[in-house]
């Protein structure tokens, strides 16, 4: 038997955008390889999934990689879950795709199509995406100030993930930089009961959250429109 890696995308909020095919690989697969098993219970129950998990994470040991790449190379079937979105994306679980497709050439890697902040927030923002660049998370510190040089000359779309603490400071030192006409769009919540998409020139967009305090919860993608 041929051995297979799923990755598996899960909702980002609304437990109902899950597919199908994503519930019946779940139910199928020998195990479930989950961030939290908590989060990854909820949806479990959701959806009558009893498979069995077991915990993967960025610092994940190698020793437990290896443990992983064995149990795919006897033939079992493994899906890999994260705890919201695409796994691999601003996830873990890139360096055991690697690992799959550098060592074990017989164990296939099926990714299923699926729920992600990253193309929610660029298909609700009404801003180009013929051409964008994916910037993950920002440095806190080192390198911070040259992405941000990047974007005020970038041609193409930016979008990046941005954390409930970072957020203000993040529109603050955009201010300085993108200067109106260009468009800027913050995803909130997305999926969710707050759910919000706030677009306009970068002044616009700061004056909201400026006034609107309790809007700065929850989590956020940033999107500016190319130069
Ligand atoms: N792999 C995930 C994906 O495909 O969307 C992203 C995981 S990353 C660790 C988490 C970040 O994604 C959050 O900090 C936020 O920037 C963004 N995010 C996740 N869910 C979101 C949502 N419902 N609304 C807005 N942004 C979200």
């Amino acid at each position: 038997m041929q051995g297979t890696l799923y990755i598996i995308p899960t909702p980002i909020g609304n437990l109902e955008d899950m597919t199908l095919r994503a519930i019946h690989v779940l139910k199928e697969v020998d195990l479930v390889l989950c961030e939290d098993t908590s989060v990854t219970q909820r949806l479990f129950k959701e959806y009558d999934i009893h498979t069995k998990t077991s915990v993967f994470f960025a610092q994940t040991k190698l020793k437990n990689i290896e443990k992983i790449l064995k149990i795919l190379e006897e033939g079992y079937r493994i899906a890999l879950v994260s705890d919201a979105g695409t796994p691999t994306i601003s996830d873990p679980g890139v360096l055991l795709v690697d690992r799959v497709k550098t060592e074990l050439p017989d164990v296939k890697v099926i990714a299923l199509p699926g729920a992600s902040a990253l193309t929610t927030a660029l298909s609700a923002s009404g801003i180009t995406s013929a051409q964008f660049v994916f910037l993950g998370f920002l440095p806190h510190k080192k390198g911070r100030d040259t992405l941000f040089k990047e974007i005020a000359e970038s041609k193409r779309t930016i979008i990046f993930y941005e954390s409930v603490h970072r957020i203000e400071k993040t529109l603050d030192s955009l201010s300085k930089i993108i200067l109106p006409p260009r468009k800027v769009a913050i995803a909130r919540e997305l999926t969710k009961m707050y759910e919000e998409v706030i677009r306009g020139d970068i002044k616009e967009v700061r004056l909201h959250f400026h006034k609107k305090k309790e809007k700065i919860r929850g989590e956020f993608v940033v999107i500016v429109e190319g130069k």
